[in-house]
């Protein structure tokens, strides 16, 4: 049995590896850990039996202990509970799918010590990736990428020689608005913004999809990931999202990943590698698909995105304000408080107020993130 601890498993990842789990069997579930989902945490208990849970809410974390008397479980609570989920002594490797950059503490816990960390939560790469891609190498561990188009890149250089790499071509949807004018872009609703045209996921990572700051986010996470330089790092808008990515090397070969959009795929893929497992349902079918389209992204209308370029190139703290600005901003647009192009508004005008501080601490990277938050506080 592989064992495995779930971070985030109440989520739209969470509850995708607990079905990859279910339908593998081979999958043992040492811990799961949640913000305040008790219900379903308590479904997932009885079904999967980890030894241990956290809960981040502390009194819910209460609740779920009377509910669960009966069951071998402890249940935890807070950082210190999310830590120890991360860490459970059994687990060879933790699911990151949590949201936010809540993750940091608990994936650089889980490195030290010595899980493998299959990684959804781009936004703890994003803004401490320096320390996390340090500390993984120095003590041995593999992040195996879950994103969809981090996973494509990663599985189209499998045998290849990394050196040879010109350049990494990661594909977009375009999200809902891709065709949209600015005009119309400026009358976006929270539901409307919550339709993504492939993908049902979470609902921050689909508004980040929607202003295209998830593949600003995604732009920043290949760079550690794959080390590779900014240039190095092109979005190709391809509204089908058949081809999940593409590796380009020195000889102008391009290797490519494609399927149909399926998030259990690259879990499966990061629980299992270098295996590659059997996987029930829906395959590509080209003639019914006919064609594949692709587009240069709009940085115009899509400024989150151009942003996202511009933190990356200033390196250091200042991907955790873009960052963090968005995550508020986000929170901002959903709760009706703040027009959907607003956002990135929002984003520049922290990033600009910001002095960048370069190879930021654990502490200086959360300062950052506070900042951020101040600054928006009261402003919008
Ligand atoms: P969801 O919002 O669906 O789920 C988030 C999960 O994190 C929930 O289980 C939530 O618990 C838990 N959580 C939030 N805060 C805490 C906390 N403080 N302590 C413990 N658990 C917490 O998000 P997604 O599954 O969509 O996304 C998760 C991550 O994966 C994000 O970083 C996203 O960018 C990334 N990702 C997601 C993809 C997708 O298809 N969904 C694709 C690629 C990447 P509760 O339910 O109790 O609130
Ligand atoms: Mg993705």
């Amino acid at each position: 049995m592989r064992k495995i601890a779930i971070l985030g498993s109440t989520g739209s990842i969470g509850t995708q590896t607990l079905e990859v789990a279910r339908e593998q069997g081979d999958l043992e579930i040492t811990a799961l850990a949640a913000h305040s989902n008790i219900k379903l945490l308590e479904q997932q208990i009885r079904e999967f039996k980890p030894r241990l849970a956290a809960v981040w809410d502390e009194k819910k974390a209460q609740e779920l202990r009377t509910n669960v008397r009966d069951m071998n479980v402890r249940i935890v609570s807070g950082m210190e509970g999310l830590i120890e989920a991360a860490t459970e002594e059994e687990a060879k490797t933790v699911v990151t799918a949590v949201v936010g950059m809540i993750g940091i503490r608990p994936t650089i816990a889980a490195i030290q010590s010595g899980k493998q960390i299959a990684l959804a939560n781009k936004e703890t790469l994003v803004t401490a990736g320096h320390i996390i891609i340090d500390l993984a190498e120095k003590c041995g561990v593999s992040i195996l990428p879950v994103d969809s188009e981090h996973s494509a890149v990663f599985q189209s250089l499998n045998g290849e020689s990394r050196r040879r790499v010109e350049k990494i071509l990661l594909t977009a949807s375009g999200g809902p608005f891709r065709t949209w004018n600015k005009e119309q872009m400026r009358t976006v609703r929270p539901e409307d913004a919550l339709k993504h045209p492939n993908w049902e996921m979470g609902r921050k990572i689909t508004i980040d999809s929607a202003t295209m700051v998830n593949k600003g986010l995604e732009v920043m996470e290949a760079r550690w990931l794959f080390q590779v330089k900014p240039e190095q790092i092109q979005v190709v808008v391809h509204p089908q999202s058949v081809i999940h990515s593409m590796v380009q090397y020195e000889d102008g070969a391009i290797m490519a990943q494609l399927g149909v959009p399926d998030m259990k795929l690259p879990i499966q893929y990061a629980l299992y590698y270098p295996d590659r497992r059997p996987m029930s349902g829906e395959r590509l079918n080209f003639f019914q698909l006919g064609q594949m389209t692709f587009e240069e992204p709009d940085l115009e209308r899509f400024q989150g995105l151009k942003l996202a370029f511009r933190a990356m190139k200033a390196g250091g703290s200042m991907p955790t304000v873009y960052n963090a600005a968005n995550e508020l901003a986000v929170q901002r647009f959903l709760e009706g408080k703040i027009a959907f192009m607003q956002i990135p508004e929002i984003i520049q005008a922290c990033m600009e107020e910001h002095t960048t501080i370069q190879n930021p601490g654990v502490e200086q990277i959360l300062e950052a993130e506070q900042e951020a938050y101040e600054r928006i506080e009261g402003r919008w």
